[in-house]
């Protein structure tokens, strides 16, 4: 048996559409009035929109999917599974795995089950086709918090707290715990990874035998690691008080180390709060190390390729002295995400930092990797 895998990134958008910090219109956070109109409301959700980070992982067999899984769920999931490449289109949803609560990542659960829903009540898949309850697989903090009811108070918790029942809980908090794989589908393991970003968040690795058969051959080994600010250090007030991974030594470094594909976020150059930048960024209490930055994980890590999802440092400007400003000239970049200007900028400064041979460029929305 020969399968391909097919990851496809649905959105690579930025977490942030703006420089911290920066006081130009695009930059800065629209603030409600004390009494929002119903535009108020429109224009906060029209900028908390731009932000969405999904991809899928397609297994195909001789020319049809067979398997598919979501990770992720950010706003715009739904029309951008109708634009999926063949044979990719319009296939049933087998699971959903979701690093951490933040809207980016998990406000197109609502919408991806309506549709689901609706085509299969409209029996565009068969019932063994489309799992319902659409399984979702994450940590218990996750689900409780952000997105289904909390048991100790069903009133409370997240965002489908009401509409749970139309979704199947999976906990993968033990497996974080234990950097232990879980089995997808007889070709694909993924194993979560604590991250330090939102409570209760992870990072995932995807492992895929193109032979079919985990006893056959070496896996396809895919990084995907957005939304990390670090891993677990054992620092007072990190959620993942039990777990301390280093990404340079022991269990973590062996999982990462020679990846077919980093998936990894930067989300800015070197400035940026709740997540990893590519610089590190100065350690924040005197005598403590000083955090990494994606530059030293592709360093330790040697990946055979690198895609930078949700970028936001578009107003990063190299000064002569090379040294970086921030927060330039943001309000003429309209459409930070894929404009061809920021997008020219960021490459020669990734190749004048990595070197030419080192395969790291930005993950565009819709790019489709596929191996085996
Ligand atoms: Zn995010
Ligand atoms: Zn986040």
């Amino acid at each position: 048996m020969s399968l391909k895998l097919h990851v496809v990134m649905h959105a690579a958008g930025a977490a942030f559409i703006r420089q911290p910090g920066c006081p130009c219109v695009r930059c800065a956070e629209p603030v409600l009035p004390e009494q929002p109109s119903p535009q108020d409301f429109a224009d906060l959700l029209a900028w908390a929109r731009q932000a969405h980070t999904s991809a899928s992982l397609v297994i195909e067999e001789a020319g049809v999917a067979v398997d598919h899984t979501l990770i992720d769920c950010g706003m715009g999931v739904v029309d951008n599974l109708a634009a999926l490449p063949t044979p990719a289109r319009y296939q049933p949803i087998q699971r959903v795995l979701v690093t951490h609560g933040h809207l980016d990542h998990i406000a197109g659960l609502d919408p991806l089950m309506y549709a689901l829903d609706m085509a299969r009540q409209a029996g565009d898949y068969a019932p063994e086709e489309q799992p319902w309850p659409l399984p979702v697989w994450t940590t218990r903090h996750t689900w409780e918090r952000y997105i289904g009811p909390n048991p100790r108070d069903p009133a409370d918790g997240g965002l489908l707290r009401r509409a749970h029942d139309r979704l199947a809980f999976t906990d993968i908090t033990d497996a974080a715990l234990a950097l232990a794989a879980v089995e997808l589908h007889p070709a694909l393991l993924v194993t979560p990874i604590p991250a330090e970003h939102l409570d209760g968040g992870v990072n995932f690795l995807v492992e895929f035998w193109p032979s079919g058969d985990q006893a056959q051959g070496d896996p396809i080994r895919i990084g995907c690691c957005w939304d990390l600010i670090r891993y677990p250090s054992g620092r007072p007030k990190e959620y993942w008080q039990d777990v301390t991974l280093d990404p340079f030594n022991g269990p973590l470094y062996d999982q990462m180390r020679d990846l077919d594909l980093l998936l990894i976020e930067m989300t800015n150059w070197r400035t940026g709060k709740g997540h990893i930048t590519f610089e590190p960024q100065p350690a924040k209490e005197a005598g403590t190390p000083g955090d990494y930055g994606v530059r030293d994980l592709i360093a330790a890590w040697q990946p055979q390729a690198t895609r930078l999802v949700h970028y936001s440092g578009w107003g990063d400007r190299r000064q002569p002295d090379g040294s970086w400003l921030r927060g330039e000239a943001c309000a003429r970049n309209v459409n930070p995400a894929t404009g061809p200007v920021s997008d020219r900028h960021l490459r020669r400064a990734l190749r004048a930092a990595l070197g030419p041979e080192v395969d790291c460029d930005i993950a565009q929305p819709g790019m489709t990797l596929t191996f085996g």
